[in-house]
């Protein structure tokens, strides 16, 4: 089949809708509720754009097991020209939603594509590994991901948990595959999402009486047993009320494992503690990384855009610490096109001679932007301010008997209030209201926890040599004996 248009993606979603439950209504299709459809059609004409003519020299390339054409997101790179065709790719999608829609599905593609070159870690389950990334590529799948447990006594590790299977786990082995019970969270896009890969992240490390917990697998989000339980959501009906909540919300939600039959072609890590501790050897943050610091890039420059704009709508502008604010937020900016720009100057081929982009500088921003995020969200509430609380309730007001209030109260210092309005609309959406908190916490922890990430990466795994051998050659320099300068 290969590269999918979204008209493909909706019809297989339709005819094979997951088992969601937002509060005590069963989604039946999601293609058409109201809370998913929105999302559901973003994602769908980012599968079309993939086939613009003058995109398709980044969006697609041949199949080398079909020779059908396939997303340029599950490109292996053997040069420096590969990674920079990614770039594009994942930039292109991320300007379309300008960066809102953290789970767009080139972000999955990626980590498969690092699962798919080190395939050779999975062991036993190698093949089934490279299988599945190709299952995926030429079908262009959508997929989530579940690896946290469900929040229940995080002072206790997998086994000591209040039930067996509160944490997912294996219940028994069949001739078929193997019988999983539990649960995870959160699968953002679930909902509407056509598969999910699976795997174990703990923060307390799993020891040998968690074996059964140690699995990783990939299964359609239709399969009998499965079942999603949505958070509240937060798309909203009015495009001209909330700009972004009306179209890019990502619905979250916990992932219900009820006696699940995983086929054997589909487990990938079977009850093995080692490989489940040591998953961060396939480095799928390199392409992660490179996907999510995109991303991001686009997101803060939009962000910027609407302060700027603002900002210039009522004169702020004008002062220094507003100025100062808006060069903190493109400061983030230039730091992530560097960073991404030297991830892929500074990539190294392996022996095989595929490029992974390097991954040192791609941590310094996810260590950065989950706080920076924030930051910027901040700054939006700081330099708005009142602005963000005196929009009127709902775009129907300019059709009211107060309407001429409106004009004269709402407009800005060259502008009408309808133009005004409508750019304080987005603003909103970002800084005050639920999907804009949604994102918020989701840029701090979509990675993992932002303090054991950045010990992790930063320190424990940085590479500390070029910092200690300056110091040590100015220790080097001098002895006790020299007193004085000479
Ligand atoms: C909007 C959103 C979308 C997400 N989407 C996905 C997704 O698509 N797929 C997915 O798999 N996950 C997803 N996540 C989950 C995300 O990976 C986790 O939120 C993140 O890893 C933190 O885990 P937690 O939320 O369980 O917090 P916890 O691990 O429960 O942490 C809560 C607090 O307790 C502390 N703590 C917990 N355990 C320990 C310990 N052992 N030692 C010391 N301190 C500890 C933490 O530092 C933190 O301060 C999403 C999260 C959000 C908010």
């Amino acid at each position: 089949m290969g590269a999918r248009k979204g008209i493909d993606y909706i019809e297989r979603l339709k005819n094979n809708p997951p088992e969601t439950w937002i509060g005590n209504e069963k989604v039946t299709d999601p293609t058409t509720h109201p809370v998913l459809a929105p999302a559901v059609n973003s994602i769908a004409r980012l599968y079309d754009s993939q086939w613009e003519k003058e995109k398709r020299s980044f969006m697609l390339f041949p199949s080398p097991k079909s020779g059908d054409l396939v997303g340029a997101s599950f490109l292996v790179p053997t040069s420096k020209e590969d990674l920079a065709i990614r770039r594009m790719m994942h930039q292109d999608w991320a300007e379309q939603t300008f960066g809102m829609m953290g789970r767009s599905t080139d972000f999955m593609s990626a980590m498969l594509t690092a699962w798919y070159i080190n395939a050779d870690f999975f062991g036993p389950y190698a093949d089934n590994v490279r299988n599945y990334f190709e299952y995926v590529r030429e079908n262009d799948l959508y997929l989530t991901h579940v690896l946290i447990d469900p929040q229940v006594d995080r002072g206790k590790p997998p086994s000591e948990q209040p039930d067996e299977y509160t944490y997912l786990g294996v219940v028994k082995e069949t001739d078929a595959g193997i019988i999983v019970r539990g649960a995870k969270m959160l699968a953002t896009a679930g909902p509407y999402a056509d598969e999910m890969l699976v795997w174990p992240f703990h923060l307390r490390k799993p020891t040998e009486k968690d074996y059964k917990y140690a699995i990783s697998f990939a299964i359609p989000m239709n399969t009998p047993g499965v079942r999603l339980i949505a958070r509240e959501p937060f798309t909203r009906s009015s495009v001209y009320d909330h700009p972004l909540a009306s179209r890019f919300d990502e619905l979250d939600g916990v992932v219900v494992f009820d006696d699940v039959l995983v086929p054997w072609e589909r487990v990938f890590i079977y009850q093995d503690v080692e490989r489940v501790n040591t998953i961060w050897k396939l480095n799928s943050n390199a392409f992660t990384g490179h996907q999510t610091a995109i991303r991001l890039q686009t997101k803060l420059q939009f962000l910027a855009g609407i302060v700027m704009k603002a900002t210039e709508m009522v004169n702020t502008n004008q002062f220094p610490h507003v100025q100062d604010m808006i060069g903190e937020i493109t400061t983030y900016i230039e730091l992530i096109r560097a960073a991404v720009m030297a991830s892929e100057a500074t990539a190294k081929p392996n022996a095989d001679g595929i490029y992974f982009p390097n991954v040192t500088p791609l941590y310094a921003i996810r260590n950065s932007g989950n706080r920076w995020y924030p930051r910027v969200r901040e700054i939006i509430q700081l330099v708005i301010a009142g602005g963000l609380m005196y929009q009127p309730a709902s775009v129907e007001v300019f059709n009211s008997p107060i309407a001429k209030d409106i004009q004269k109260y709402y407009r800005g210092a060259t502008v009408t209030a309808e133009e005004k309005i409508k750019l304080f609309k987005v603003a909103a959406d970002i800084a005050v209201s639920d999907f804009g908190s949604r994102h918020e916490l989701y840029e701090r922890f979509y990675a993992g926890d932002p303090m054991f990430l950045r010990i992790q990466t930063q320190y424990l795994g940085y590479d500390k040599q070029e910092a200690l051998a300056l110091v040590d050659r100015l220790l080097a320099s001098y002895n006790i004996e020299q007193t004085s300068s000479q």
